[in-house]
């Protein structure tokens, strides 16, 4: 039997849908789950229909932030999700802004926040329901996580998350994670030019990857590539405090890094910073791709 999504948009820029439009394995995750109601997907139901009275539903799917002055279908968004959380068997926040209040924390509603989290504090708005909640977080969100999510669910496979109730199969581990700089990375290579495979994007271009909880580098974004194998730094976007300012410098204090890699305690890294030092490999100096 098809699993039965409600996709409700709230404060948002349907990113993170488009995102999903990529999902390689589109057609066969049509076939096993169905839309009450999505805003681009065919659905069983409208907009003004879904939000009027409850639809039977297995997962709710919640996309942007919340904010207790906004409307969906002329209804308030804390009014549906209320409507419906009671009886779905999950509810799964899409994206950074569903989870975390996101780049809308900017915006001109006072109250703007994710379903669980403002920021890095818990909302009590549903605590009623929070054990009902798994976080998707990113910015937008890689739909191969967010597809394998759902399948979980529809499967009823038993899962971990962590303190934002992200799943671990997923969020249990950095970005950094599979990164083809890691070499550069460990001896402190950044001789970096945007959109080069040479050099690591840590030391002197901001990648948040070290401290980036995330799959970008172990399940590749279309099945070929990521941020930093394309030569960008990983911008943190599935984090808390995501989006940051400033994004592609790394900002030191006494030519330390801010933020160290998640674990590495500030003493090591100095230690292990003046090891490295003592190397000078010569082929990361050359171009990959040199004759
Ligand atoms: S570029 Fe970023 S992800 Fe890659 S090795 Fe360096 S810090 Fe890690
Ligand atoms: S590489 Fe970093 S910024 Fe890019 S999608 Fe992954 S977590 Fe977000």
């Amino acid at each position: 039997m098809k699993c039965k999504i409600f996709w409700l948009s709230a404060i948002t820029c349907n990113g993170n849908i488009h995102s999903f439009l990529n999902y390689p394995q589109i057609e066969q995750f049509l076939e096993d789950f169905e839309f009450v109601y999505n805003p681009l997907f065919e659905s069983k139901a409208n907009l003004e229909a879904v939000v009027s009275r409850y639809h039977e539903t297995d997962i709710l799917v919640i996309e942007g932030a919340i904010s207790e002055a906004f409307l969906r279908g002329g209804k308030s968004i804390i009014d549906i999700i209320n409507m419906y959380a009671p009886y779905v068997k999950k509810i799964v926040t899409v994206g950074t802004c569903a989870t975390f209040g996101g780049i809308f924390r900017q915006s001109p509603y006072l109250d703007v926040r994710g379903v669980l989290f403002d920021e890095t504090q818990s909302v009590d708005t549903f605590a009623r329901v929070k054990d009902k909640v798994v976080s998707v977080s990113g910015c937008p969100i890689h739909p191969e996580v967010l597809a394998n999510t759902l399948y979980m669910i529809k499967n009823e496979m038993t899962f971990a998350v962590d303190h934002y109730h992200r799943p671990k199969p997923f969020f249990g581990y950095t970005v950094h994670n599979g990164c083809t700089r890691n070499e550069y990375f460990e001896y402190k290579v950044d001789k970096h030019q945007f959109g080069e495979k040479e050099g690591c994007m840590f030391y002197d271009h901001g990648c948040q990857a070290p401290y980036t909880h995330g799959s970008c580098n172990k399940i590749l974004w279309n099945e070929v590539n990521s941020k930093t194998r394309a030569g960008q730094p990983c911008m943190g976007c599935t984090e808390p405090d995501f989006p940051k300012i400033d994004l592609f410098n790394t900002k030191k204090n006494m030519g330390i890094p801010q933020y160290l890699p998640l674990g590495i305690a500030k003493r090591t890294y100095i230690t292990l910073a003046g090891v490295v030092k003592a190397f000078k490999i010569e082929r990361f100096e050359q171009r990959i791709t040199d004759e």
